[in-house]
């Protein structure tokens, strides 16, 4: 086989859920978008409604309507980006509940689906999506009296405990909806963080799930695991890999691993990044191509038949820091030629 393969702790994405349930007493959802951030969002949530999960997020109706096919009606599946032209037929047909944006998708929803569930989100700050506090004035009252499923706004520095913006938003978000009946939802993994004060009705964590950052002590969920094809001796002097940009400075073993930036092993991790047998880091020398690396095996001691670029050894915060980047995009990255598989550790 000459793709790699991922592996999916579904035990560790479920303990996860409950260890970040476990610090709040209100209601925990689950974000699901982009595919389960790139590991299947079926698999995930089929994993997560055993332990208790009732609420579901994705971020568009298309990916709402997909996973209702797979989980069947009991649950609530919200859609953060509303209702957009176009969303009627699948938000009516697949129960979806939008979360509305502005003035105009209220309207929207209002005259193509009366009495169709949906939530509201309001701008605390970040400026990207969400009602802003004229518009919400302007309409609260009738929006309100049609009970929504939830009222929810998103911050944008949570996981900086010390960022100011932080009890910035929660105080606008606090004048917005102090007083309203209907639930309250605004913290993402890195609000659940900050303590109680963030957590009102209904948290909704994506990133703490899959074992990133800022939720340090999950549990680490994907292991890749990558073939060789070929491995070769080089002297001392000779050149590896597209532009000649590495160069043995010793006599060298170096191994060519099945992946490549169609796989979203980015670019940017050439001469960066680290694989690992075991207990033992092989660099990876040269530049990323599309479908190979190349990777120093020399201190090894002998050919290896596969190597790991995440696991025990390397999460996926750390191999984003390697490329500049942050766990989210290497998960979501994570290229569709890999095989998966769940397994429960
Ligand atoms: C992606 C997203 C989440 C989940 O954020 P994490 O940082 O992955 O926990 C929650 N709410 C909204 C609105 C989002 O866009």
């Amino acid at each position: 086989m000459s793709t790699g393969h991922i592996s999916i702790d579904l035990s560790a994405v479920a303990a996860n859920w409950r260890a970040l349930d476990a610090k709040t007493t209100t209601e925990t959802g689950a974000v699901v978008k982009a595919d389960g951030y790139g590991l299947g969002a079926v698999r995930v949530a089929t994993a997560l409604a055993k332990v208790g999960a009732r609420k579901f997020f994705v971020a568009v109706a298309e990916e709402g309507a997909a996973l209702r096919k797979a989980l069947g009606d009991e649950f609530e599946i919200s859609v953060f980006a509303g209702h957009m032209e176009g969303d009627t037929q699948l938000i009516h047909d697949n129960a979806l509940t939008p979360i509305l944006n502005s003035v105009d998708q209220i309207a929207r929803h209002m005259k193509a689906l009366p009495k169709h569930r949906f939530g509201v989100q309001l701008d605390t700050g970040m400026n990207r999506l969400g009602l802003e506090w004229d518009d919400w004035a302007a309409v609260a009252e009738i929006v309100l009296s049609e009970r929504p499923s939830m009222v929810m706004s998103h911050l944008a520095c949570a996981d900086d405990p010390d960022h100011p913006m932080n009890p910035y938003q929660l105080d606008i978000f606090h004048k917005m909806t102090d007083g309203i009946t209907t639930p309250r939802s605004l913290s993402a993994t890195g609000g659940m963080l900050l303590g109680a004060d963030y957590h009102f009705d209904i948290c909704r964590p994506g990133i703490g799930l899959y074992g990133g950052a800022p939720f340090k002590d999950s549990r680490p969920v994907v292991r890749l695991d990558l073939p060789v094809i070929q491995v070769r001796a080089l002297d001392a002097g000779e050149v590896a890999g597209y532009g000649n940009s590495w160069q043995a400075a010793r006599p060298s073993r170096i191994a060519t691993v099945s992946a490549g930036y169609a796989d979203g092993l980015l670019r940017a991790m050439s001469d960066k990044a680290t694989l690992w047998y075991d207990d033992h880091p092989c660099p990876l020398v040269g530049r990323v191509s599309m479908d190979l690396l190349t990777v120093d095996v020399t201190d090894l001691g002998f050919d290896p038949e596969a190597l790991t670029i995440l696991g025990p050894k390397q999460s996926i915060d750390q191999l984003a820091d390697r490329a500049g980047t942050i766990g989210y995009e290497i998960l979501t990255s994570l290229g569709r030629r890999y095989s998966r598989q769940s397994v429960s550790g």
